[in-house]
């Protein structure tokens, strides 16, 4: 058999060593903690889980369900743009639903880029859209974040030979791995500098409701007349505990999300008609208080781990969104020396920072999705280290 060549342009895993190390560790039985994974430890609420039972008796749902998604579910995600954001967005023309915005992420890069073309990619990053520009032929370009900018990137950096060569420029915010967020003026600069260069700006807020002590993530779409450049993800994942659902939208530009449609409609059949209404009942019903509960369980584990980080002398800042605690490694490591130190020491999985690019070197990141007891001993072990 011969696989594509294309495939031959995946880097290797990153994580594959330190999974292996893992691994041994469990067998030699080591009491093993993964912080290493960002999957949420907690079930779904359970009104949404009684909600899908219902739904799942309506026999209309066991047929193919509408590729765009349903009414109901894109008039939901649209109502809520209007009432977490100020957003309007028509829910026919400007809404596709996703199996999971990673879904509608990796197909918006197969709708965008042909062989050859420049897709800005910020990072460090999640890989899903700079795997997907290498497996389309096209050439990621680096835009890294920046330490001193709070995680921003430097738009006037990017060279111009690149910006004008690029179809789409990637961010995503509040920020996975490195918690950073941005506020309102710096998508302004990103949206004028995705109109200048005549491409679109494709925003992930996969996190936009995983935020503390009263920080609240705005969209890009809240930029005037943003949608004429911009499409962004928007997951129930981290929202609602729902990673496995599969659930999620992408909202802005009536253009991208036509040809979003076009890749979809060819390759799959949508969510399950049953999970979208359900999906619709959590955005439509628990709002507010249920998404509160989520934020304070992470702002308490943020707070048990940064304290023992600071206790092991790493330099742990708390982030105000995401799940994630992003830290420099101590002097005399890189990042996976120091992930291999942690492991061997505290039998404590954390991500090396290199996982998310080369950007990521110097850096490592803690994910807070593991139970509080477990995430407690985690913080013990690891504020004995030093
Ligand atoms: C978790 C995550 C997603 C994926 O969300 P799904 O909707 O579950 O596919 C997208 N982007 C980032 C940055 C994530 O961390």
């Amino acid at each position: 058999m011969r696989t594509a060549q294309r495939l031959t342009r995946i880097p290797p895993y990153l994580f594959a060593e330190l999974g292996r190390r893992r691994d041994e560790a469990i067998a030699r039985g080591v009491d093993v903690i993964d912080l290493g994974v960002g999957d949420p430890d907690r079930p779904t609420p359970a009104p949404i889980v009684a909600q899908l039972a219902e739904e799942a008796k309506v026999a209309g749902y066991h047929r193919y369900p509408a590729y765009e998604g349903g009414g109901e579910f894109r008039g939901a995600a649209a109502a809520y743009m209007k009432r977490r954001f100020g957003v309007e967005v028509d829910a026919r023309s400007q809404v596709m639903a996703l199996i999971g915005s990673k879904e509608g992420l990796a197909h918006m890069v197969w709708a965008l880029c042909d062989p050859g073309d420049v897709m800005l990619c910020a990072e460090p990053a999640y890989p899903v859209p700079r795997m997907h520009t290498l497996l389309c032929g096209g050439e990621p370009v680096t835009v890294p974040l920046l330490a001193e900018r709070g995680w921003l990137p430097d738009l006037d950096a990017i060279p111009e030979a690149a910006a004008r060569r690029a179809k789409a420029l990637f961010l995503n915010y509040p920020n996975n791995p490195t918690a950073g967020v941005a506020d309102l003026a710096f998508f302004e600069r990103a949206v004028a500098f995705c109109r200048r260069w005549d491409i679109l700006l494709v925003h992930d807020a996969a996190y936009a409701e995983v935020g503390f002590d009263g920080y609240r993530a705005p969209s890009v779409l809240e930029v005037p007349g943003a949608a004429d450049v911009a499409i962004e993800f928007h997951s129930l994942s981290k929202t609602f505990n729902m990673t496995g659902w599969r659930l999620g939208w992408a909202a802005g530009s009536a253009e991208a999300a036509r040809a979003l449609g076009t890749i979809k409609t060819n390759t799959d059949s949508g969510q399950w008609t049953a999970i979208q209404a359900a999906g619709s009942f959590a955005l439509n019903k628990l709002g507010p208080e249920t998404i509160a509960e989520t934020q304070a369980v992470y702002r308490q584990r943020r707070d048990v781990m940064v304290a023992a980080l600071r206790a092991a002398g790493v330099e742990a800042a708390a982030p105000r969104a995401t799940f994630y605690l992003w830290c420099p490694v101590p002097a005399g490591y890189d990042s996976a020396g120091f992930a291999a130190e942690v492991l061997a020491k505290a039998g404590v999985v954390v991500a090396p920072g290199t996982g998310y690019g080369a950007c990521g070197e110097g850096y490592f990141r803690i994910s807070l999705t593991v139970p509080d007891e477990r995430l407690r001993e985690a913080a013990a072990r690891i504020s004995r280290l030093r």
